[in-house]
């Protein structure tokens, strides 16, 4: 059984794969992880839901901007007409005869334009939506979608909603508004602050600002629609197989040879780069410095603690 995050973790670093494989019951999820998962879970089943996930873990500060993103996004819905039709679509498909599955969630199906359109709900320090043309997650999905006959997307609407709260607009200690440009606040909290501060008598630093501000805002949620040729999805299915039937014999390895022995086998290559982006770099340098760990041994947080010191 492989997931998309699975084959993305596997291709970027086997050993990472096989230690997830053992320990991801052990590794503590972090908080940007807690808090897509409370936003998704708002977006599903309403705000109070998620305030609930955020607050049972311990993240209730995060709140404010809870609310602030789920509003933005509903918002966002409603202006341009996207009717959700469907939430959560978990798939299930084996592979090329195989008892290897893959697996996922769709984060929802819509209506917009008359078509219906897959959704990927994505929260994000900065908007960046370059990679959306050859994101294969969307890619994955259509190919699901297609091979299940779940149903038949014009392709994905993509929205990302930037993880930030609107600022208000900076007034100086001299009750004039700052016209600096990097103070994040909207065009038209701006505007408002304008009209109660000046009224009609707008200082032309400020009017020269608003003109700049109308140009240059923003915005803190993009949505991109993308589509895939049935060639691009052939290519990918093709892929797809070839990566979910290479898990589903490293996790058979797993069991059969034990973890020690496949770890053994697998060479490791860690440099500073993928230490600080990997979940498991702890154990990994712990191996490397003990070769005689017994990583199949872990079987409880105590171990675990003790391991990664
Ligand atoms: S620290 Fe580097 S080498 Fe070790 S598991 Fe993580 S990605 Fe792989």
């Amino acid at each position: 059984m492989a997931s998309f995050s699975s084959i993305v973790r596997g291709l970027s670093c086997k050993r990472k794969a096989i230690l997830a494989t053992a320990l991801r019951k052990f590794q503590p999820k972090n908080d940007n992880l807690i808090f897509g998962s409370a936003y998704h879970t708002a977006v599903e089943f309403g705000i109070d839901k998620g305030i609930e996930a955020l607050k049972e873990a311990g993240l209730s500060d995060m709140k404010p901007l809870l609310i602030e993103m789920v509003t933005r996004l509903n918002n966002f819905m409603s202006i341009n007409e996207i009717e959700m039709l469907d939430n959560e679509m978990e798939f299930a498909m084996n592979v090329d005869g195989t008892d290897e599955k893959f697996i996922g969630f769709i984060d929802g199906l819509a209506l917009w334009r008359g078509k219906q359109w897959l959704i990927e709900f994505k929260t994000a320090r900065s908007i960046d939506v370059d990679c959306v043309p050859v994101d294969s997650q969307i890619t994955a999905y259509l190919y699901a979608c297609r091979e299940l006959g779940l149903c038949e997307p014009e392709g994905v609407l993509y929205i990302v909603n930037q993880k930030s709260v609107n600022k208000p607009p900076v007034v100086l200690a001299n009750g004039h508004l700052s016209v600096a440009k990097n103070q994040g606040c909207t065009l038209t909290d701006y505007l408002d602050k304008v009209q109660e501060l000046y009224g009609e008598s707008i200082p032309p630093k400020v009017e020269l600002f608003i003109e700049w501000l109308a140009e240059n805002e923003k915005p803190l949620l993009v949505s991109v629609a993308t589509k895939r040729s049935q060639a691009q999805l052939d290519r990918f299915g093709d892929m797809l197989k070839k990566y979910v039937i290479e898990e589903g014999n490293l996790k058979k390895a797993i069991e059969q040879n034990g973890i020690d022995a496949v770890l053994r086998e697998t060479p490791c290559f860690a440099n500073k780069m993928c230490m600080a982006g990997c979940d498991y770099s702890d154990v990994c340098k712990a191996l490397l410095i003990d070769e005689q760990i017994d990583i199949g041994g872990i079987d409880s947080d105590e171990a675990y603690r003790e391991l990664i010191g």
